[in-house]
């Protein structure tokens, strides 16, 4: 707590902002706004209110930045309505290969990116099988998840467990093709298990998350939080991970966009959890920042640059402690910026 907190006021200080953020809807954002970087950039478009991508003095990353998508309520149609807002599995056809179809690859010793353009599931390996985290869209599945596996040299039957981090059609899209498939097991928390069981043709209730749960498989063992906020019932993971035999841990906040219709209790719950992770990530020493979308961290061509990674060269994924909690700390700036609206306490 103690060195969260040391983190957190040295990261303050070196954005030069005054010691106490006035609690608006301005002075949030701003806050937020101070600390973007390239590992958070693309989260806080998700997350933040509206904001003018002049004001935010950050350089983004190639092909990102907030310019090219419209403001807050391009991001409520954006976010929420790709996501599925708790409809629908993702679009009635399929839509053309070349609009989402992305290369995947593998990031870590024992950690896999299977990957369209927008969205990412993880797979890890373990000494008795893969563990999935999340699922894509439907449409998705075969090129991303079953072939995407056998690319880079797993075996999609070898699936022992899929964790959906929240159940918008964007992660688990793909549970019902993969559950009658492989016969995994499935976990989601249980709100989020409430929300999959609205969809038409919903997949079979299978394990229930509970907050801090080990899940071993193996030789590895996640940690799974429950970390409402994004969705009643939102997962977020600690992921032990090794880059050529050296451990290390990864950090995946399993929902991040925010918008105008997100409900006051949603975002006091996502303020809060952001809270407990940056305790929970500093504690536990979590050095990597996964998502579960590839605009947050430029995750395309970071993984473009783990391709071409030389002997020697760092492992772009490890962004350091530090970069853990600014992520934390920016999104939850955002949350806090879209409740002073809620609450009348708007652009002052
Ligand atoms: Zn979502």
């Amino acid at each position: 707590m103690l060195k969260t907190r040391l983190i957190l006021a040295a990261l303050v200080m070196s954005a030069s902002l005054p010691a106490q953020t006035a609690d608006t809807g301005t002075a949030h954002k701003a806050a937020a706004t101070a600390l973007l970087d390239p590992n958070n950039v693309g989260a806080a478009h998700l997350a933040c209110p509206a904001y003018i991508s002049a004001e935010a003095g950050a350089s983004y990353p190639p092909g990102g930045g907030p310019a090219q998508v419209a403001g807050a309520g391009g991001r409520g149609a954006g976010g929420r309505g790709a996501s599925g807002g708790g409809t629908g599995r993702g679009p009635a056809t399929t839509p053309p290969r070349e609009n989402w179809y992305a290369e995947g690859g593998q990031v870590f010793d024992n950690l896999y990116m299977l990957t369209t353009k927008a969205n990412t599931a993880w797979a890890i390996k373990t000494s008795d099988g893969i563990i999935l985290i999340d699922t894509l869209f439907g449409y998705a599945a075969q090129d991303e998840i079953v072939d995407g596996l056998k690319k880079v040299g797993l075996n999609p039957a070898d699936i022992k467990y899929i964790v959906v981090s929240h159940a918008h059609g964007d992660h688990d899209g793909a549970v019902k093709f993969l559950q009658d498939t492989y016969k995994p097991r499935v976990i989601l928390s249980p709100k989020d298990w409430e929300l999959a069981a609205r969809e038409p043709n919903p997949y079979t209730h299978d394990m229930d998350a509970v907050d801090g749960q080990k899940l071993t498989l193996g030789d590895t063992t996640i940690t799974i939080y429950i970390t409402p906020g994004h969705t009643g019932g939102t997962l977020s993971f600690l992921i032990p991970v090794r880059d050529h035999g050296v451990p290390h841990l990864a950090f995946e906040w399993g929902g991040t966009a925010l918008g105008a219709n997100t409900s006051k209790e949603m975002l006091q719950s996502y303020i809060s959890n952001a809270g407990r992770m940056m305790d929970v990530a500093a504690g536990a020493g979590a050095d990597i920042l996964i998502g579960n979308h590839t605009e947050y961290n430029g995750a395309l061509e970071r993984l473009d640059r783990t391709k071409a990674r030389k002997p020697g060269d760092p492992n772009p994924w490890l962004v350091g402690k530090p970069e853990v909690l600014r992520y934390l700390t920016v999104v939850q700036e955002c949350a806090k910026s879209w409740l002073a609206i809620d609450e009348g306490r708007p652009w002052n």
